[in-house]
């Protein structure tokens, strides 16, 4: 399946590229749980993609297949034609998660150069810009401060910042607004989407909220329950740049409550 999107195609491989990956966790043993079940996707470069579905529908398994945090049981996983476990190896995907999990005792400035200083052994690759990202995301002033010494929206703000400064080919995220609160988590969503329109990092984006995978994505992969499938794929195809006012007009409302209409139907 080939997502609707920038520069997607029938013909061309995908940027993003999953085939036949199945995930069993505990293979082998008394209780094996198949979590991810005939996945096949194809994301254009530079697309937004959000996946949705009920708890427990292998989201969280499937980012972390596609970033080479767990090998799939079965089926193949490349990323600009390289397979994901080299992309990881040579730092080419950021991660943003629920938890910011910076360092307590460094500064944000060194929070977000972390892993990139890390990686820079092995790969060489040249330092962030770490006060022009700490800028982007609208950290800027804040360099000397310590995490503690941050919002949760601050922090989310310097994880963001930490995933950029790899200069990923793709981004992964897994629910990384889930723990602010609703206008703090409207607002990153707003600045994710600035951001986005600004680098068009392929992202690949996990989101409870329906509206919020409707405002930032070119598409919206609808999981079933376990074992994950794909259900379906919407296209979003509501003009960009979208602004915040857009989610007051009628087509979003619409888009919100078909999807709304598939969650409740697949899981009567
Ligand atoms: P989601 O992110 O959609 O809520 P997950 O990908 O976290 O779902 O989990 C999918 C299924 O796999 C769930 O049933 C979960 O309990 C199970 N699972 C997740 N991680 C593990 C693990 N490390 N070991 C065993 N089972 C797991
Ligand atoms: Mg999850």
């Amino acid at each position: 399946m080939i997502l609707a999107g920038p520069t997607g195609s029938e013909a061309a491989p995908a940027f993003i590229e999953v085939r036949d990956v199945q995930v069993t966790y505990g293979q082998g043993g008394a209780e094996p749980v198949q979590a991810l079940a005939d996945i096949n996707i194809g994301v254009p470069e530079g697309a937004f993609v959000s996946l949705v579905g009920p708890s427990g529908c292998g989201k969280s398994t499937l980012l972390r297949a596609v970033g080479d945090m767990i090998a799939p049981s079965a089926g193949t996983i490349t990323i600009a034609g390289t397979p994901a476990s080299q992309m990881r190896r040579e730092a080419r995907i950021g991660l943003v998660s629920q938890a910011p999990n910076l360092m307590p005792w460094l500064r944000i400035a060194d929070n977000v150069a972390l892993l990139h200083e890390l990686a820079a052994k092995r790969t060489g690759r040249p330092a962030p810009d770490v006060a022009a990202l700490l800028q982007l995301v609208g950290l800027e002033g804040f360099g000397a401060k310590r995490p503690a010494q941050l919002s949760g929206g601050m922090q989310s703000r310097a994880a963001l910042a930490r995933a950029l400064a790899l200069d990923p080919d793709v981004l992964l995220m897994d629910e990384p607004f889930a723990a602010l609160d609703e206008i703090t988590r409207d607002r990153m969503g707003i600045e994710l989407m600035r951001i986005h329109a600004r680098f068009r990092k392929t992202v690949l984006f996990v989101t409870h909220s329906l509206a919020e995978a409707v405002f930032l994505s070119d598409a919206i992969v609808l999981m079933t329950p376990r074992p994950g499938r794909i259900a379906r794929v919407i296209t979003v195809d509501l003009p960009r740049p979208r602004l915040p006012e857009m989610r007051l007009t009628d087509a979003f409302a619409r888009m919100v409550a078909e999807l709304n209409r598939e969650l409740y139907r697949m899981m009567a």
